[in-house]
């Protein structure tokens, strides 16, 4: 049966990568509303291509510019209004969320109030307010399906078994661009340099996320919500060659883990066709025996202090992961810009951790306003 699918982050590294899928299976998948940024060249091929009903871009100055040139099937809206348009479109039966930052949260929540499966990528969403997306994602009866590769692999490997014999989960961590750089060779290092992750390509801001460890901070944070999992049950291993996208030990010490080559169209596809497999001949398959070895290595947690900032956070819980997550987005930004030093990145986020004065059990108001307080604090502390 053909499933219908709305689109955040079209323009994006993981949204372009879902268009390939759609692209590959036109009889499994259709394309009905998108969203993207300010990417509009882009944004205009793709929509000449999949003919979308609804199209909502960033700025109300692209969409003035854009409402004479799509085709006259497509609607055009904008803002973060346009986003929960596209995320609620009545004909979508699944939301593949792969906008960047906590700017997906109200679309994610009027997503789930609609009844749509959620395909989630924009893990920024799940951090600032895990807590509000679960349990409405409970209250709807609504599958929240991981897009993340470890979450994905995690999922898999849970695969139904009985949560209360997990003993762990076991997140797997390339290291990023400066893995193999002690914490003294980071002074200095340029935006160029972080922007080289070994062996995945993705947008910015995560490749970014990446080299501070700071992604896999989040995905800590993601994973506590995902699968309800407390934090000392959430570990995280050094595996340079992103191989084994991560494991679940049992209480019997078994441990399953999920493997394969570093493609996230993998776990993209796997959340579009859950239950069930596609055939993917055409894909590159995992040739172990020509890898030969893997590697693994603890976590040094001095060396990546945004780690430690995330289980902190997490584990205080309330308003803190807001604070983490949106003094991260902000900081990013600004190292992005060439405005602020790699290592100011975490001293950054750890003043804004620091002063924050935690509400526990936040509602979304609450949420909204710690977030744009922290951003604020951040702008003023930077500029
Ligand atoms: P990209 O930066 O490549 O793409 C982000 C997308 O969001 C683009 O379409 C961009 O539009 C759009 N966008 C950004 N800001 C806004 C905004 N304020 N309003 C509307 N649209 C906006 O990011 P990625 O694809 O790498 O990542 C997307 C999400 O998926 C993130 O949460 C990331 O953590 C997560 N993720 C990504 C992985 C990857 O491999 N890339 C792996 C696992 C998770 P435009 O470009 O047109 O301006
Ligand atoms: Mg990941």
């Amino acid at each position: 049966m053909l499933k219908y699918i709305s689109l955040l982050g079209a323009t994006g590294s993981i949204g372009t990568q879902t268009l390939d899928i759609i692209r590959m299976h036109p009889d499994q998948f259709t394309l009905v509303s998108m969203s993207v940024g300010r990417n509009i060249d882009l944004a205009l091929k793709q929509v000449h291509e999949f003919k979308p009903r609804l199209l909502s871009v960033q700025t109300k100055e692209d969409y003035d510019k854009l409402i004479h040139e799509v085709p006259s099937s497509t609607t055009v809206v904008y803002g973060e209004e346009g986003l929960v348009q596209v995320a609620t479109d009545q004909k979508a039966t699944i939301l593949v969320n792969a906008v960047l930052g906590s700017v997906g949260l109200a679309p994610t929540l009027a997503a789930i109030k609609a009844g749509k499966t959620i395909a989630i990528a924009n893990k920024e969403t799940l951090v600032t307010a895990g807590h509000i997306v679960t349990s409405a994602a409970k209250k709807y009866q609504v599958p929240l399906l991981p897009v993340d590769s470890e979450h994905s692999a995690i999922f898999q490997a849970l695969n139904g078994e009985n949560r209360q014999e997990v003993e762990k989960l076991i997140l797997t961590a390339s290291g990023g661009s400066f893995r193999d750089r002690t914490r003294a060779e980071l002074e200095g290092v340029t935006v160029h340099e972080a922007l080289n992750h070994p062996n995945w390509s993705m947008g910015a801001k995560i490749t970014i996320d990446s080299a501070t460890m700071m992604n896999k901070g989040l995905e800590v944070i993601e994973a506590h919500w995902l699968f309800d999992m407390p934090y000392e049950k959430i570990d995280v291993l050094l595996h340079k060659e992103s191989i084994i996208h991560s494991m679940v030990e049992y209480i019997d010490h078994s441990v399953i883990a999920q493997l394969g080559t570093p493609d996230m169209r993998v776990p993209i596809q796997y959340a579009l066709t859950y239950p069930n497999r596609l055939n993917s001949s055409s894909r590159e398959r995992l040739n172990l025996a020509e890898i030969g070895k893997l590697h693994f290595s603890p976590l040094d947690m001095e060396r990546y202090r945004c780690m430690a900032f995330a289980y902190e956070a997490g584990r205080i819980g309330g308003t803190m992961p807001t604070v983490l997550n949106a003094a991260n987005e902000v900081a990013v930004a600004y190292f992005l810009e060439n405005r602020l030093s790699f290592l100011d990145i975490e001293s950054t986020i750890e003043q804004a951790l620091e002063r924050h004065q935690v509400t526990s059990n936040p509602s979304l108001d609450d949420i909204i306003a710690v977030d744009q307080e922290t951003r604020a604090f951040i702008h003023s502390l930077i500029q």
